[in-house]
């Protein structure tokens, strides 16, 4: 078999390549510079880190973050390939340790953030060293037009012709937009490059947009759901992560947070804690996430609407990369576009663009807000939406989205509706005047709070008729009785007054229904007029019954205690789409391991035998 795929099959465990992967690192083996453009999770290290296993010299990755690089060192770590990073975050002498295995030869990978390449010691360094390959990660970072610009990336080129011989060099990003592609390849100096630009289309992501009237709670009932998973809430703005997270920590969830203004201890504290599980939840600024390669991260929630679909589908991209199904949940309320307006207002004030350039950046913002406000608003297919927007083919319905899967329901009212009504009338008459909405709501459900006690309208026959009931269904009843005329809202006092319509419903026959639309995502329980169940605990596909259930729960506390004894996060001793497998397929020996994706030879010879063992524990 030819080398690549013998590779492929030992180090990654993985039998076929992806979309793009192989013409990608046939171009890289002939010494042709390549431009990769595929979507977050798509695979894109792969295409630099085989190519590196073959060729003669190291290959040299320039990647933005340290967090990045050291998530994936430890992944080829485990993998058995050496690789290594240079950055500030290391002591001279871990520096030089790195350097020497450089000249030593030994290393295969390394990785450096691009303001190291301008200093002279790493510069010297690379000048004895045969780099046969210069890999950029994140190549969107070298272009003002894209949404993370770092100057730095702009003296990659000069590094380049420092060196003795010039090395492939192969970009990568997952910003499809043309004129950030442009500026990359003008700007890096690609020459004639091989250019694939793979599908967008991330089919184990289902898409939904909410409008929550309490977005909180909305985002309590989501995570409620989820509770086994693990999953990050993007806010706008650092205050709000700080609220959002301090409630979600009194409401029992396991969160963390992260922001650029939390100092750095802090901020790595919890971005590991986060990605060694600890904690399941990350509540984060768009500060977080960039090579966060944490591949068993199973939502992302979107608690405010980000400024582009670029930025929104970056971020929701993090989710499900290891294969499995996920979701990516979008909190809309139109007030979000003014926040997204004063964002991009304040925001372009770059002092190295001219006046005019930064209008034009301004300009470009807004329109590119227009977008993601139409996503927020569309009533057809989210996932062609997106695609719609990167210039992708797509069918007019995908099936599984919020819009396309959405069922609605007609629910029978009229009961519920009389209740309202008359606790209106009956309030009215104990008191000789009319109350607003939420009074009324909090009687019906039974609220024994200071106004309603110290009126008395605990007394009321009305008082706790819709206890237990669904708020969003009681809202959705508001709204009904409201819209159909048989309540008025008097603008004075805010008051709910009856209307003669209402005498239809209360004497007359007259019926009330709610439609209302079931989300995709809301589990079961939020669902108007639905009883609470738990069906959606386990969103697997076929073939997965209880006991695979019970083994997959070992297999996971297996890894956890592996991952807790070296020091690394879960998904780099087996991603969960592998871990599923095995309890699938209930493998016997090594060789029935080695067909499971995700599981090349190394990570089978050093944790094979555990697993094994634990699934003849399990017969199925
Ligand atoms: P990107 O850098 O494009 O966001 P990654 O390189 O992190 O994506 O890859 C995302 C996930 O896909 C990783 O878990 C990786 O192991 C997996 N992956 C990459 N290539 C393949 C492949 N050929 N088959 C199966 N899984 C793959
Ligand atoms: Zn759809």
């Amino acid at each position: 078999m030819e080398q690549k795929y013998e590779l492929l099959r030992k180090y990654y465990g993985y039998s076929a390549f992806r979309e793009g992967q192989e013409e990608l690192v046939d171009a890289i083996m002939s010494g042709r510079d390549v431009f990769g453009v595929m979507p977050t999770g798509g695979g894109k290290s792969l295409c630099y880190q085989l190519p590196s296993l073959m060729l003669p010299g190291v290959t040299l990755v320039v990647s933005p973050l340290i967090s990045l690089m050291k998530d994936q060192v430890m992944a080829l770590d485990s993998m058995g390939v050496p690789a290594a990073y240079i950055n500030s975050s290391q002591t001279a002498e871990e520096q030089h340790s790195v350097y020497a295995r450089l000249r030593a030869g030994v290393l295969r990978l390394v990785y450096v953030a691009p303001e190291r390449l301008e200093t002279p010691g790493f510069l010297s360094a690379a000048r004895e060293t045969d780099i046969s390959l210069l890999a950029v990660d994140e190549a969107h970072c070298i272009s003002q037009w894209g949404q993370d610009f770092r100057p730095s990336y702009l003296r990659i080129p000069a590094f380049i012709n420092a060196l003795p011989a010039r090395p492939t060099l192969a970009a990568f990003t997952a910003t499809a937009t043309p004129n950030v592609r442009q500026d990359v390849e003008r700007l890096l100096g690609l020459r004639s490059p091989l250019r694939v630009v793979t599908g967008f289309d991330r089919p184990n992501l289902r898409f939904e947009v909410l409008r929550p009237r309490n977005r909180f709670k909305c985002l309590e009932s989501l995570l409620s759901a989820r509770r086994d998973k693990s999953g990050i809430v993007y806010c706008a703005t650092r205050k709000n992560v700080e609220l959002v997270c301090e409630r979600l920590r009194e409401a029992g969830f396991g969160a963390t947070r992260y922001h650029a203004g939390l100092e750095e201890i802090e901020r790595r504290r919890n971005q590991e804690d986060f990605i060694y599980d600890r904690r399941t939840v990350m509540v984060a600024t768009n500060a977080f996430g960039m090579g966060i390669d944490k591949s068993n991260v199973s939502f992302v929630i979107h608690y405010n609407m980000p400024k582009s679909l670029e930025a929104y589908y970056q971020e929701a991209g993090r989710a499900g990369r290891d294969g499995s199904p996920a979701d990516c949940v979008l909190l809309y309320s139109p007030a979000d576009v003014y926040t997204a307006r004063f964002l991009i207002e304040s925001s372009n004030e770059n002092p190295d663009l001219s006046p005019e350039e930064r209008r034009a950046l301004a300009e470009q913002d807004l329109l590119r807000l227009e977008k993601m406000v139409g996503y927020c608003e569309t009533k057809n297919c989210y996932r062609g939406y997106i695609l719609e927007y990167f210039g992708q083919p797509h069918k007019s319905s995908c099936g599984s989205c919020g819009n396309c899967a959405a069922e609605y329901e007609s629910v029978d009212a009229t009961r519920e509706a009389q209740m309202v009504l008359s606790c209106v009338i009956r309030a009215r008459d104990a008191l000789g005047y009319y109350l607003g909405q939420s009074v009324i709501t909090r009687v019906l459900m039974g609220g024994r709070d200071k106004r309603v006690l110290g009126l008395g309208l605990d007394r009321l026959s009305t008082f706790g008729l819709l206890k237990g009931r669904d708020r969003v269904f009681v809202q959705a009843l508001f709204d009904e009785l409201i819209s159909g005329g048989y309540l008025v809202i008097r603008p004075e006092h805010k008051t709910l007054e009856p209307t003669p319509k209402a005498r239809e419903v209360l004497f007359h026959g007259g019926t009330v229904t709610v439609r209302m639309r079931l989300s995709t995502v809301a589990p079961k329980a939020e669902r108007a007029g639905a009883k609470p169940s738990h069906d959606r605990k386990n969103a697997r596909t076929d073939g997965f019954d209880e006991a695979d259930n019970d083994l997959l729960d070992a297999l996971k506390a297996l890894r956890l205690s592996i991952a807790r004894d070296e020091g690394v996060p879960l998904y780099v001793v087996f991603s969960n789409a592998t871990l599923t497998e095995i309890a699938r397929r209930r493998p016997k020996t090594v060789d029935d391991l080695l067909s499971i994706p995700g599981i090349g030879t190394v990570k089978a010879s050093r944790y094979g035998r555990l697993f094994l063992d634990t699934v003849s524990q399990y017969p199925g």
